[in-house]
């Protein structure tokens, strides 16, 4: 799984896609990905096609599908999603359930952050499944980077 890879971000990031409920630009999300975040009732509704994530926070659709006219919002999806939180824990790296308060606390106290090293490590030797557990689909590495650059 090449989740990290930056090639796979460049390729989300050109398909100019809009969320079906909130107009915010949405990303490209894998079938799989999908499946493995809804509930069983939704499951059973989820035929394999294009679908899409709605990362804006104060909308209730995580995911959608243009061509099937399908909508997932939150209470389809068998986890609490952390971008979609306004309060805590809002759940960032979900293949170790490491949350944004975790890293931000680290940050303030040490100065840097040693669960960023740990990330990076469990994810350079594969220990990781984000294709499966985080909702995106992808590595959370990013994410953590932003909330890490956005404390100091
Ligand atoms: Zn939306």
């Amino acid at each position: 799984m090449e989740c990290c890879s930056e090639e796979n971000s460049c390729k989300t990031n050109a398909e100019k896609i809009v969320c079906i409920t909130c107009g915010a630009q949405a990303q490209k999300v894998n079938y799989k990905t999908v499946l493995m975040m809804l509930k069983f009732e939704q499951v059973k509704t989820a035929e394999e096609s294009d679908y899409f994530l709605c990362t804006n926070q104060g909308c209730d659709t995580v995911y959608f599908s243009n061509k099937l006219n399908l909508i997932y919002n939150k209470n389809d999806i068998r986890i609490k999603i952390g971008f979609k939180e306004k309060a805590e824990p809002k759940l960032v790296c979900y293949c170790f359930d490491i949350t944004e308060k975790q890293i931000t606390d680290e940050v303030k106290q040490k100065g840097q952050s040693l669960i960023v090293e740990f990330i990076t490590e469990k994810t350079r030797n594969k220990l990781c499944a984000c294709s499966i557990k985080n909702p995106t689909g992808k590595c959370c590495l990013k994410n953590v980077n932003k909330i890490i650059s956005n404390v100091k």
